[in-house]
Order: structure tokens, then sequence, then C-alpha cells
């Protein structure tokens, strides 16, 4: 079955008449394409941060099958909006949760992987010649609770809906017109791409760029979606996420990442001998922490120090179990340094091209910026820095490497 799946996100929703405007773009679509749709939406404007805001009124530490509970309204309230607005408009359209759309989790609340999507019910509604609106960000777990997975995962939903239903190309509606080679918020020449491959994109999504949620890229790949990113606000045509790029040859790197709010934490005096960083690291996994940049010292009497980022949303549930860890080491003393920033760059073209990582870390030395942390993979360098010279040095990165007014 040819399909079309839309995702709208939060700033597009933002009010009555943004999802009125949505309506109509979504009605216009299905009369033109004469295909059946499903649209996927996330909560209006803020509303997320609003009832995260408000469940921490509750508690600092709240029971996280009520968190979901609670932030997964917000999801609820667009969807029934925007299907009321469709309906207006003189399309029949129904709202479904995620419950009601099929789409199983694993058990863990609030950042939880989509695991399966019974489709029948979305069938059901498509036969019947519904716009099938769902709520992103959600679906149930074994037990039929409501589970959420992780900030920005509404484009996961989408994407994976679009792989449960068959459809080619999964379309990202944001308020920017497409992917840029880094945040066009913070840098105001940054050039719009026309595509970028999966891996690049997940790189970028990964350390930073907000504009997709990394799980919806990686889903894409696994199946072959392509996804197009682009503006609910104008007719033009985005970005191409996909499996090949037509620019790799044109561009030194294809983007970069700054990151803000980053912490280094360093376990020192850990006894050096085998087993210890697999010990750390297992457990950290356990508790859900996700770790970036590692880095061990050389061994000094008999004992070393392992330092690690993660992102400072991570801290509040993280501290606990690195101290517990540090402790069963018998190792010193935990440190967490709080003002880093990670500034990344990313690019397919970095592995034929010798000397990108010189010319990087010569930005920094000019100007006088010191870098704490840093970590390689093929595709992409991250240094982690003090937080104040973050947004200078991406400017200056991105100038550097030609990524200004790109064509
Ligand atoms: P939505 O609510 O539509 O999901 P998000 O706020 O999650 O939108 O993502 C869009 C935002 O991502 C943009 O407003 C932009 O500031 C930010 N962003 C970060 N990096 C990039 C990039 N490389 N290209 C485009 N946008 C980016
Ligand atoms: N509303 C959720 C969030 O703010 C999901 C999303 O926007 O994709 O994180
Ligand atoms: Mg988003």
């Amino acid at each position: 079955m040819k399909i079309l799946v839309q995702k709208y996100g939060g700033t597009s929703l933002a009010s009555p008449q943004r999802i009125q405007a949505v309506a109509k773009r979504v009605v216009d679509a299905f009369s033109k394409e004469r295909m059946p749709m499903v649209v996927v939406v996330s909560a209006m404007g803020d509303t997320t941060d609003d009832l995260i805001q408000l469940s921490s009124q509750i508690s600092s530490t709240p029971n996280l099958r009520e968190y979901d509970a609670l932030i997964a309204t917000g999801e609820m309230v667009s969807a029934a909006l925007l299907s009321m607005a469709i309906h207006a408009l003189g399309v029949s359209a129904v709202s479904l949760t995620g419950t009601q759309a099929g789409i199983k989790t694993e058990n863990i609340h609030s950042k939880a992987k989509i695991v399966h999507i019974d489709i029948s019910r979305l069938r059901k509604e498509l036969d019947q010649g519904n716009v099938v609106v769902v709520t992103g960000f959600q679906g149930f777990n074994d037990v039929q609770d409501v589970v959420t997975i992780g900030r920005g995962g509404s484009d996961t939903s989408a994407v994976a809906l679009a792989a449960a239903l068959g459809a080619p190309v999964c379309e990202i509606y944001t308020d920017v017109e497409g992917i840029y080679t880094t945040d066009p918020r913070l840098v105001k020449d940054a050039s719009k791409l026309r595509d970028i491959t999966y891996d690049e994109m997940l790189e970028l999504a990964a350390l930073g760029a907000k504009v997709l949620h990394p799980r919806s890229v990686e889903c894409a790949k696994e199946n072959g979606i392509i996804i197009h990113v682009r503006s609910s606000f104008s007719p033009n045509e985005g970005t191409f996420v996909k499996e090949t790029s037509t620019m790799e040859a044109k561009r030194p790197i294809t983007g970069a990442t700054l990151s803000e709010e980053e912490a280094i934490v360093s376990i020192s005096q850990i006894p050096d001998t085998p087993g210890v960083a697999s010990i750390i690291f297992s457990h950290l996994a356990q508790i859900l922490v996700n770790v970036d940049m590692i880095v061990q010292s050389a061994s000094e009497n008999g004992t070393t120090t392992i330092s690690f980022t993660i992102h400072q949303d991570e801290l509040p549930h993280a501290e606990a179990g690195i101290r517990e860890v540090a402790g069963l080491l018998n190792a010193g003393e935990v440190r967490i340094d709080r003002d880093v920033a990670k500034v990344s760059i990313v690019g397919v073209g970095m592995i034929s091209k010798p000397g990108i990582a010189a010319k990087m870390f010569d930005i920094f030395a000019s100007h006088g910026v010191n870098i704490k942390v840093i970590s390689t993979s093929e595709i992409k360098i991250s240094c982690a820095i003090s937080r104040r010279d973050g947004r200078k040095i991406l400017q200056d990165i991105h100038a550097q490497f030609g990524l200004d007014n790109l064509q």
C-alpha cells in the first residue's frame, strides 16, 4: 500500500492557529496525493517542558510510571486538536494514542525503545478513509502502561510507523528549512544541505544536533526509509537523509555541532587491573547512563584515572551510581566538572582527507582554548572544552572549514 507519513514538531503546533495551518497542509497533501495518510504529532510548543517542570514541583525523583503518564498527555492534546481541525476542513480524521496505534515498547520508563508495531487498528482506520493522527513520543509496555521513548522521540515514532506501514519516505516538518551544516540559530551563515548520509546524520544527532532524534535515523537506516526534513512554514524542499549523498565530494566536512550542557566525570586512583573499565561501564549501562568520550590515564603507582563525558541531564540519576561503583573498586575521588561544552565535526570525507584533525586543533590553539578531552571515530572528531568558549569555537570552525554559505 502506498502511504504518506508526516510528522509535525512542537513549534509547528504551538497555537490553535498553527494547528489549523498544519491541518490545511495535511488536507492539501491528502487531496493532491490521493494516498492513505498518517500524521504523527509532538506536543504543542513547550508543553513537555512545562509538564516536566510541573512534576518537579511534586518530586525531584518522581515515580517514573506516573512521570510517563503525565508527560505523554502533551501529544494527546495536540493529536485530538489536529484531528478536530482536519474534520473542520471536511476530511475525516481520527486521533490515536501510541497504545491505540499498537506501538509496543520496552518496559523501561522515560527512555524505552519501540520493539514492535501492530498495525491492525491503523490499517482499519486508513481503509475507512480516515487521516490517522498518532501521538508521537509514546507507546505501551507489557502491562499496557504508557511509556515514553526519550526527549525528541516523536521523530522516531514517525519513522517507526513509516517502516511498519511500508512507506518509502517519512516527512519530518519542523521550524527550520532542513538540516544545516550547524544549528542555524547559533551560526547565521549555516548552509542548508540538499542531502546527508544516514551515518553522518546519526553522528550529528548523537552529538547534539536536535533536529532529528538519533534513533529515528537508526530506524530509517535499518529499513531503508528516506527522511525528508522540511519546514512547516514554507513550501520549499528540505534535506533528504539517505544512504549516499551527492554533495560528499564538494564538502570537506558535512557539519559541526555544539552541545553546551556536558559534564566530565573523573574517577581517580582506580586499581590498574584487568576488568575495572568493564565493571564501571557495565554498571553505568545497567542504570541507563549514556556515556560518550572516555579516556584512561597512564598507570601511576599501580592506579589510573578514568574520565568520561555525560550529558548534564543524566547527572541527577547517574551520580549516586558512579559514586557507588567508585566505592566498590576502592577508587579515590570522584570529580565532576560541569563547565563543559562539546564541539564536534562530522563528515565521511574525513576518511580520505588527511590533516582535518590538525586543522581543527589549530583553531583551538589560535583562540588559546584548552582542550579537556578528545575523541574520534572514522567520521567525527569531538573536543570537550570550557563552556564559555563553545560558541566562538563553533563559529570559527564553521568558517575555517568552508561551511558558511556552502552551495
Ligand atoms: P521539532 O519541535 O520540530 O521537533 P526541534 O526543536 O526538536 O524541532 O528541532 C529543530 C531545531 O533543531 C531547530 O530549530 C534548530 O535550532 C535545531 N538544530 C540543531 N542543529 C541543527 C542542524 N544541523 N540543522 C537544523 N537544525 C538544527
Ligand atoms: N514532546 C516531546 C519532547 O518535547 C517529544 C518530541 O517533541 O519529539 O521531547
Ligand atoms: Mg524534535
